[in-house]
């Protein structure tokens, strides 16, 4: 008896067929011991096929740390590497976009997010011919150094640090690649390139702190941070409205009437006809997701004509970043913008979790300010250089927000063992 449902005797072994299917796709393939190298070489591809104003291996100001160069990784996908393998990045997973993480197990959360930042800057990039390499590495470092809860913890540190120095995630971010991570015996941090730091930089909303500063040598960054900043907005606007949706924050009759989503509509019903309400969500995310990018890639496309773009030091020097939506995307979106802000983002139920969030935190750090001797040993040790403020806020900062509320039963609750 046959567990396969291609198990007529007439047809020959199945691997002997795929063989012939394969040698009329592909004449010319020999299975062979001796397969013949591809000749691939990422430093050559970076030169031949990308466009004179992309960023690459040649152009990159490298690492702080030498490192030998490696045989066939380029330093972009060095990065890339590093940082899918950092502990930071793998504290995503538990840390909030808008939602709070055990608010359901659908919604994003800040990895999720950030892979669909990835996603849509790579296709950017590509179209583009840009360094779809280093725009990848920048998408998956450009929320590494959000703390727990959100904009809510974030904004419960800067209070905090008040009188510190102030907090901010991309801040934190140049903070944690440099020197919090730990992977390598020679130097701490990830030792990544100049570029993805310098991105990180043009994030920040604290220009002037020491650690971004040093990175903020040019009027705009280049253009494929340009990208991640453009995917990261497109991104967050589209997903936070289909999870507001989901988890039943808004209705549909709300989000039909913002004007960005009865476009859109329209657009959806070219494409599929009649929509039901329960494939609405979806449909309208795709769609909004589909028109955003044609249009960053269309009006992207005649900026660097009509900017004369030639050269990386041409978009650098351009008065202002040249990959942006049109008029009428921009618009519509910022109409979306407020939309989200009024119904989503200060909903009581996202207010109360925001607010519950910030106390954890300021007692917290309250706790630790008291009694040092609570850190670990690894963020104690850190006092000395980094005083004291500075440590318990890189020590909250990096934690998740499973972790954080975890200790906090454990400082706070009587029963909590450790
Ligand atoms: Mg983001």
């Amino acid at each position: 008896m046959s567990h396969s449902s291609f198990s007529h005797s007439t047809l020959e072994p199945p691997e002997r067929a795929n063989e012939r299917e394969l040698a009329r796709a592909w004449p010319e393939w020999e299975p062979s011991d001796n397969v013949p190298r591809t000749g691939y070489d990422p430093f050559e591809w970076e030169e031949r096929f990308l466009v004179p104003y992309a960023m690459r291996t040649r152009l990159s100001r490298g690492r702080l740390h030498d490192e030998p160069e490696h045989p066939y990784r380029t330093l972009y996908q060095r990065d890339r590497d590093r940082i899918i393998h950092s502990a930071a990045f793998r504290r995503l997973m538990y840390k909030t976009q808008v939602l709070v993480n055990h608010y359901s197990d659908q919604h994003r959360t800040r990895l999720t997010h950030t892979l669909e930042v990835a996603q849509i800057s790579r296709t950017l990039a590509r179209q583009l011919r840009l360094n779809e390499d280093l725009t990848e590495a920048i998408a998956l470092a450009h929320d590494l150094g959000h703390p727990p809860f959100g904009h809510a913890g974030e904004t419960a540190l800067d209070e905090c640090m008040a009188e510190h120095g102030g907090f901010e995630h991309n801040r934190h971010g140049l903070r944690l690649v440099q020197f919090l991570e730990r992977r390598y015996p020679r130097f701490p941090g990830l030792n990544l390139t100049w570029e993805v730091l310098e991105s990180l930089s043009y994030h920040s909303k604290r220009p002037d702190a020491p650690e971004v500063k040093r990175f903020r040598t040019h009027a705009q960054p280049f253009l494929e941070a340009q990208i991640v900043d453009a995917a990261d907005s497109l991104a967050y606007d589209t997903h936070d409205l289909d999870d507001a949706l989901q988890l039943g924050l808004i209705s549909l009759e709300e989000v039909r009437a913002v004007p960005f989503c009865r476009l859109a509509e329209e657009r959806m019903r070219q494409r599929y006809g009649q929509v039901g309400d329960e494939d609405y969500p979806a449909a309208l995310v795709r769609t909004l997701i589909d028109w955003q990018v044609e249009d960053l890639l269309w009006h992207t496309r005649q900026r660097l004509a009509s900017f004369r773009i030639r050269t990386v030091e041409d978009v650098r020097r351009a008065p202002e970043p040249i990959v942006q939506p049109s008029p009428e995307i921009a618009h519509l979106k910022a109409q979306l913008e407020d939309f989200l802000r009024e119904r989503v983002y200060h909903h009581y139920r996202v207010q109360r979790m925001t607010t519950k969030a910030k106390r954890f935190l300021r007692r917290l750090f309250k706790a630790y300010r008291r009694v040092p001797g609570m850190l670990p040993p690894f963020f104690y040790r850190r006092i000395a250089t980094e005083g004291l403020e500075q440590t318990i806020c890189d020590y909250l900062a990096s934690m998740t927000d499973r972790f954080a509320h975890d200790e906090y039963l454990r400082l706070f609750h009587p029963y909590q063992r450790e």
